[in-house]
């Protein structure tokens, strides 16, 4: 199941664009900078950029954003190459920030000699001090009436390495009253001595984003550049660099709302510090709101993209339920997961009238619509492991549609139990159930006779596999508006049990990445730490979304 974008406004300014010829043909560019790991919320930009420029026959470009080498790095080059591999896009072409250095300069030089860049020598803290306000204008920098000559000189040997960091910037000659900040002469290159990730130690000056961003547009001949709702406040100035840079090809800005999760961090900045701060096994986690702790949970592409493209595209922030995704998930597993016996958090039985040593299977479809997945032997025998939640010693209500003493219900697959003793541990915890069988009430015999309290999942303790399980739940409790807790205040104690149970044998062979749906339980995934010794499966989404209380 694949989904076509809907129409949106951007889509709609792309037909436009294309009817009145303003553009031939739709090349978009999804633009990361590799300092962290992708998110959910990056997961809108990548499906919007790739599916409107496929919707019409163009082309995306991969460009990481690398102008700023103190906080890049190549694991995140790769990383992200590969999650946005992972959703099913193979970018037009991947290309670098860095790949423009000297264009980028060559076109700081030009402002230059048109007497529209200045080299400033006041430190970082002047040049925000003299910035204004948005009531008050700015004031000019002393620096700013530098000859071209004085100018082209003093950039050289910022170029050239003759200055410290920070000692001097190019600045672009705008506006110091602009009632938009960013005119106010923004800082267009600044100096940094320090190792680039691709040019190594060519440069020590870099240029600012909303310098290079449109450079770049421009020479890739970016027909849509779409960013972000925060950018809105920059496309005056990214329009005025195209204009006074004059490139062979003139790009255009739009921008569209962001994508927010409630209670789920969309910031790289805040992933980073989990993972630095050793809060989460890493950027994979599956706690964790990027696409690799999305991929580790079992969370499919198909469902992001589906989550993604229905929440639609509007110029508003807007704010989506993480219900939404589950529900997506469960939408696109439920017709391709194999369906098995698991038991995560076991409670022996004892079936007391049934043979030691005999154990007996039934041949058992992995999946009531797919033939093609094959079927499995499900074993029974004496003793068999049930979930811990399905047995209560008295039945609670007429609801209870599961074991209790004295009540009769189907093990699936095998043959109806009545639980006739309870034996306790020394603290009063259920050790194990003393259970009878009817024989006659085999699966598949036909048996009619009566109804049993339920059917309930087992799995047959001598050749059931011992596996740990990973209940992902949400990374951070609820935020409270009234308390205001930081992030990190807001960590979820419980968001990540562990449980020892079991599963039916057929799973021996599975590898990290295969997904089931455990009959009764939800959806699951091998972890990548599981191997057939010590199968380890992180809990993708419950069978059902559960009712929101009020
Ligand atoms: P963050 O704000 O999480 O640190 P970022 O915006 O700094 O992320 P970039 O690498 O600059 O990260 O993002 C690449 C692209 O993804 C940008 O065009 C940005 O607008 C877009 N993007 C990032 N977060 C979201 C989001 N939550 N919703 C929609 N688009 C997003
Ligand atoms: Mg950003």
């Amino acid at each position: 199941m694949m989904m076509n974008i809907e129409s949106n406004f951007v889509k709609t300014i792309m037909e436009d664009d294309l009817a009145s010829g303003k553009v031939d043909e739709i090349i978009t560019r999804f633009p990361p900078e590799p300092n962290a790991y992708l998110h959910i919320g990056h997961a809108r930009a990548i499906v919007m950029n790739f599916e409107l420029a496929k919707a019409f026959g163009g082309k995306t470009n991969l460009r990481f954003d690398d102008t700023n080498p103190l906080k890049e790095d190549t694991t995140f080059v790769e990383a992200i190459k590969h999650d946005i591999r992972w959703l099913g896009y193979e970018p037009d072409t991947v290309l670098f920030g860095s790949d423009y250095f000297d264009q980028t300069y060559a076109y700081a030089v030009k402002l230059i000699k048109e007497g529209l860049a200045f080299v400033c020598d006041l430190s970082p803290e002047e040049v925000s001090q003299y910035r204004g306000t948005l009531k008050e204008p700015g004031k000019e920098s002393p620096w700013r009436n530098r000859s071209v000559e004085e100018n082209l000189r003093l950039f050289e040997e910022m170029k050239d390495g003759k200055y410290a960091d920070g000692e001097k910037t190019l600045r672009a000659k705008i506006n110091m009253a602009h009632p938009n900040m960013n005119m106010r002469d923004p800082v267009i290159y600044r100096i940094i001595h320090t190792t680039h990730h691709n040019t190594k130690d060519k440069w020590c000056i870099y240029p600012m984003y909303d310098f290079a961003h449109p450079i770049q547009d421009a020479i890739e001949g970016i027909t849509h550049s779409l960013c972000s709702l925060e950018y809105e406040d920059h496309r005056v100035l990214y329009d005025w660099f195209i204009e006074k840079c004059e490139p062979p090809h003139t790009p255009h800005q739009y921008e569209f709302g962001r994508l927010n999760i409630p209670n789920t961090i969309m910031s790289k900045r805040y992933l980073r510090e989990l993972v630095e701060e050793d809060l989460v096994d890493g950027y994979d986690d599956p706690r964790m709101p990027t696409l690799a702790g999305l991929r580790r949970r079992g969370v499919t592409p198909e469902a992001i993209k589906e989550f993604i493209i229905s929440a639609g595209l509007s110029r508003q922030n807007s704010t989506v339920s993480i219900d939404m995704l589950d529900t997506a998930v469960r939408n696109d597993l439920q017709p391709k997961t194999k369906r098995i016996h698991a038991v995560v958090d076991p409670l022996k039985v004892i079936i007391t009238n049934y043979p030691e040593d005999k154990i007996e299977s039934q041949t058992v479809s992995y999946h009531p619509n797919r033939d093609d997945f094959g079927e499995r032997e499900l074993p029974f025998g004496r003793e068999v492991y049930i979930e811990r939640q399905d047995f209560l010693p008295e039945k609670p209500n007429r609801k209870w549609r599961r074991l209790s003493l004295g009540e009769e219900v189907r093990l699936m697959h095998a043959y109806f139990i009545t639980c006739n003793d309870i034996i306790y541990n020394e603290d009063d915890s259920i050790k194990e159930l003393h259970c009878t069988y009817d024989e006659k009430t085999k699966s598949g015999s036909g048996f009619k006779g009566r109804k049993p309290n339920g059917n309930l999942h087992f799995v047959e303790k001598s050749t059931g596999l011992s596996a740990k399980f990973n209940m992902v739940g949400p990374l951070l409790i609820e935020d409270d508006e009234d308390e205001d807790l930081s992030f990190k205040e807001r960590l979820n104690p419980d968001s990540m049990i562990v449980q020892e149970g079991f599963v039916e044998p057929s799973v021996k062979d599975a590898k990290p990445g295969d997904r089931f749906q455990f009959m009764r339980l939800g959806y699951y995934v091998v972890d990548k730490t599981s191997s057939p010794e010590h199968l380890v499966f992180n809990k993708t989404v419950d069978l059902r979304g559960r009712r929101r209380k009020k």
